[in-house]
């Protein structure tokens, strides 16, 4: 018990050190955040309900209508392992490709890779993890393979003129291994770097972490990875991700990914909520003075459209507190 003490008497000392240096106002906060709207892809993947192309078409143009430049499209997963996405090619061709919006899509292989050039895919996601079973149960090979195969995908997308954003997932923990060591969050990240991603996304991807963990993972990683091409990814499994954004806000990561209604869930947590919701992040963003972008009331909606359709209520607090004025 008494180590247990020590740890979170330590931890509110680096906290109180933290909130002194990161007080809104002293320029420690970025002024714009840009948020990665993930929903049609990593939102509808884990939603149990399969929805038609038209009504993802449709959610990914009002997205884009409510001032998100990036929204994630697709996947060009077999549709064997992520049948919900099966549609990848008719959704790419089917949405309005607005000026200055970016529609990346999540890429495993060579041949994904051509299925998504072939539907007019201008930007790629290729996905990594920060722990070895996770790879191994997910995808099958090692990290170091992992990273190989990527690495293929990456020059030839590149080779296109495409642009290639990267994720690392389970960066604060990994629901086979637990704990993961900052330092392997770090290599991994960097390779992608060194391949060519113009942007390494780390995922909290079973929502476990808690913002010290965040704080000392991204320590370590921007040592190796020059801050601005840092995102970070926070599911909301355990409530805290608005926390754990708002830490690597102070670290002075301004790309945040999120999804609309909180969809989606977590395949390794029955019952889990999915990522954090845009409403929340854009909603504390904007009430700390940072810009987005974004239209809240456009987004809302958007998240009451694929709700209602889902048959579900929205997971985010602040659409589900503004339905109720
Ligand atoms: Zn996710």
């Amino acid at each position: 018990m008494l180590g247990l003490r020590n740890l979170i008497t330590r931890r509110a000392l680096t906290f109180r050190t933290i909130a002194t240096q990161g007080s809104i106002g002293d320029g420690v906060y970025p002024s714009f955040v840009k948020i990665v709207e993930v929903g049609p892809r990593d939102g509808l993947q884990n939603e149990p309900l399969k929805v038609p192309t038209h009504i993802k078409i449709e959610l990914i143009n009002r997205l884009a209508a409510a001032g998100l430049r990036t929204v994630e499209a697709t996947s060009f997963v077999s549709p064997k392992w992520v049948p919900q996405l099966a549609d990848g090619t008719e959704v790419l061709k089917g949405i309005d490709h607005k000026p200055g919006v970016s529609y990346p899509v999540l890429v495993p292989n060579l041949k994904g890779l051509n299925a998504a050039i072939a539907a007019g895919a201008q930007e790629i996601a290729v996905f990594g993890a920060a722990s070895e079973s996770f790879s191994q149960k997910n995808i099958n090979c090692s990290i170091d393979e992992s990273l190989q195969r990527f690495s293929d995908v990456v020059r030839q997308a590149l080779n296109q003129g495409l642009r290639v954003r990267g994720y690392v997932s389970c960066v604060l923990g990994c629901p086979y291994e637990g704990k993961i060591s900052p330092l392997k969050v770090a290599k991994v990240a960097n390779a992608m770097m060194d391949m060519g991603c113009y942007e390494i996304s780390l995922g909290d991807t079973i929502g476990v972490g808690t913002p010290g963990e965040m704080d000392t993972m991204l320590t370590e990683v921007s040592r190796l990875v020059p801050v601005n091409n840092i995102a970070v990814h926070c599911h909301n499994t355990y409530g805290q991700a608005l926390a754990n954004i708002l830490m690597a806000l102070q670290h002075g990561v301004a790309v945040v990914d999120s999804s609309v209604a909180g969809l989606g869930g977590c395949p390794y947590a029955k019952g889990a909520s999915g990522n954090v919701s845009t409403e929340d992040v854009v909603y504390m963003l904007h009430g700390m003075g940072i810009k987005t972008g974004v239209d809240l009331e456009k987004l809302i909606d958007a998240g009451n459209f694929i709700s209602s359709f889902l048959n579900r209520p929205t997971s985010s607090k602040v659409a589900c507190a503004l339905s109720k004025l």
